[in-house]
């Protein structure tokens, strides 16, 4: 069809229809949950594994225990790709601490490994946080993981707690089992007026504020929530984009790094605060409950060739051992 024959209201509704689809793939990576204890996590790990093809992407990758040796690479999209030369963000820093270290998927790219260290260091000005609890980033290789996540892929994306930091260092018992602060209401509409506070926004504003952050997704009750708040400062408003769940986290997306090849942007957010119609759409009873859908896992060759090389390449004694 010639693209002036669309109309606005088709275009938007095909819009829709792909984020639902989208959201579907979601939902069909497994019923983990960002918050899963490590039992709950191990058992949907097994669950997965029994049913996945030999070939699919989501074994190959999600039994990698080590980073692919060479040069930083994210290789491919967010949703579709791998990593190479993985770094992890260490478990303790003086603003951060890595949740559930059992998961092994505290490896990204060094640029937003070094993002995320620099935006811990500056939340306690900006926000008041002691600084930032960190949970999933990417597997050591990158890649689909056996539960949660469609992308998370090319090591560009992190979800970070809506729980400040604590000042006293948790153990590693409590990191796997403790729970983040849901802040949405039951009826997924409002923020819950309990947890929320103007911490929140003071936080939200100065991630999205980083010129390296390309999206931050939140449960469109928390953007409903910062769109009342911002006040006339509302440019940064386009990057936060409303999405299924992130109750209790939020996820940073960064653009691809200079000089990385294969490294596939999306395009950037549509320009606006994004408070408007578009955001109306996420109360509607269709966005609100989406039917549930079986969604066929990626394989191998669904990924860019440059991801078998990556899966294959033995990883280096240090590597190994978890060292950069
Ligand atoms: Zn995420």
């Amino acid at each position: 069809m010639h693209r002036g024959l669309v109309t606005r209201r088709q275009a938007m509704l095909a819009a829709a229809a792909a984020a639902t689809i989208i959201a579907l793939v979601l939902l069909g990576a497994g019923r983990a949950a960002a918050q899963d204890t490590a039992a709950e996590e191990a058992a949907h790990r097994a669950a997965v594994l029994a049913r996945l093809p030999p070939d699919a992407a989501q074994r190959v990758f999600g039994l990698e225990t080590a980073p692919a040796p060479g040069p930083a690479l994210a290789i491919g999209s967010y949703e579709r790709g791998c990593l190479e030369g993985a770094v992890a963000l260490p478990a303790d820093g003086p603003n951060w601490q890595v949740m559930r270290p059992s998961r092994n998927r505290a490896w990204g790219h060094p640029a937003l490994i070094a993002l995320i260290e620099k935006l811990a260091a500056e939340i306690p000005s900006a926000a008041g946080w002691p600084g930032f609890l960190i949970g999933d980033i990417a597997q050591p290789r990158g890649g689909p993981m056996l539960t949660g996540h469609g992308s998370h892929q090319i090591g560009l994306d992190v979800d970070i707690w809506l729980r400040p930091m604590p000042n006293g260092r948790l153990s590693a018992i409590e990191r796997d089992e403790m729970s983040s602060i849901d802040l949405v209401a039951a009826d997924g509409q409002h923020v819950d007026p309990r947890r929320w506070n103007a911490s929140y926004l003071a936080m939200y504003r100065a991630v999205a504020a980083d010129p390296e952050v390309a999206r931050i997704f939140v449960n469109p009750a928390i953007k409903r929530q910062l769109c009342r708040e911002a006040g006339t400062d509302r440019a940064w408003l386009a990057k936060i984009r409303p999405w299924w769940g992130h109750k209790t986290h939020f996820h940073m997306r960064i653009v691809c790094p200079a000089g990385d090849p294969e490294c596939h942007d999306q395009a950037p957010p549509p320009a606006g605060d994004g408070c408007g119609k578009e955001l109306a759409w996420w109360f509607t009873p269709q966005a609100l409950h989406p039917p549930p859908a079986h969604v066929k896992p990626l394989l191998l060759n669904n990924l860019p060739r440059a991801c078998r090389a990556v899966a294959d390449a033995p990883a280096t004694a240090m590597a190994r051992r978890g060292l950069p």
